[in-house]
């Protein structure tokens, strides 16, 4: 009987891997090529000033949609795409997209608009990253302020010299770094306090306990107020309730993003969106 029992965990574990490794096999692939037959695009989640509620720019997240496998999530996928090499042609390709985006929305809407793209840490290992970040906003008609680069303390985990230089560069060259995630990781205040962060983004898994758990609460005011004194501009991720919002408001947050607001979507439905919600009762309102 125990023999009997003892066979099915091992073939329930075995069945489980075997499941995991080829679901592994077939995103790997698939992945290979995915880019140039189509299959990625690149979906955008506003950002909003709180003080005035009005959009002040947008996450680039990438999406991926396979005939064979359905669509992936990025949490999937992105790290597969590290592993194979794949993630610095499609990083390449979510920054191209992203100055596109940003020069339509200017165009239609005559508005500031801050692009926040994610970098992953293998993509700091390709020699050619500053240059063709630098070279690419050159030719567009944005400024690099326009731009923040979003890292997670993976990226600076690994203590590469390369990884500083670069860093460096990119900060002296105008462009606003972002620490994504903010609250995760083992060593994020000492990150904070080594490199030249202009942004911190509080992760979503702070904000979505924000109305229920009372620590949740004190460390998120305790965030904002040490970026605050630092000179850094704070992000709240994941906002999806007006409570939630309204907390974030009194201990004076600077930014959301969340469901609340929009979810990721298509850029053409990025350029409809109103960049000035308050706009509207404004008008209503005025004689
Ligand atoms: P992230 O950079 O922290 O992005 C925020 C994630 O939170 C996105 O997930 C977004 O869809 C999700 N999110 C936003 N608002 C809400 C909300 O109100 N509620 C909930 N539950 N979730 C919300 P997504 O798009 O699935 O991306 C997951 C992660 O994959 C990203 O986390 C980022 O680390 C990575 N990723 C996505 N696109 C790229 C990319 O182009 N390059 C790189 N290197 N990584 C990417
Ligand atoms: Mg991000
Ligand atoms: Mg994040
Ligand atoms: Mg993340």
């Amino acid at each position: 009987h125990a023999k009997e029992k003892g066979r099915n965990t091992y073939s329930y574990f075995t069945d489980k891997m075997n499941k995991e490794v080829s679901r592994r096999l077939a995103i790997e692939e698939q992945i290979h090529g995915a880019l140039e037959r189509g299959e990625f695009e690149v979906y955008y989640q506003t950002q909003v000033d709180i003080t005035n509620n009005i959009i002040m720019g947008a996450e680039a997240l990438l999406r991926w949609s396979n005939p064979a496998l359905g669509s992936i999530s990025p949490e999937e996928f992105i790290p597969i795409a590290e592993q194979t090499g794949a993630i610095i042609p499609l990083g390449k390709f979510v920054f191209l997209q992203a100055i596109v985006a940003t020069t339509l929305w200017k165009k239609k809407h005559q508005s500031p608009f801050r692009i926040a793209i994610n970098l992953s840490p293998c993509q700091f290992r390709d020699p050619d990253l500053v240059s063709f970040i630098i070279d690419n906003v050159n030719q567009s008609k944005m400024s690099p302020k326009d731009i923040e680069l979003e890292i997670t303390e993976g990226v600076l985990l690994s203590g590469h010299d390369y990884i500083t230089v670069a860093l460096e560069a990119l900060s002296k060259a105008g462009f606003s770094i972002a620490m994504d995630d903010f609250g995760t990781g083992y060593s994020s205040l000492n990150y904070l306090r080594t490199y030249p962060f202009n942004v911190l983004k509080i992760d979503r898994s702070f904000i979505h306990d924000i109305e229920t758990g009372t620590a949740n609460k004190e460390l998120v005011l305790a965030m904002v107020a040490m970026a605050h004194a630092l000179g850094i501009g704070v992000v709240a991720e994941g906002v999806e309730t007006e409570a939630q919002l309204n907390y974030l408001k009194s201990i004076n947050c600077d930014y959301a993003q969340g469901y609340f607001f929009s979810k990721p979507s298509p850029v053409v439905k990025l350029l409809m969106s109103n960049p000035e919600p308050q706009c509207d009762i404004k008008t209503i309102n005025s004689p």
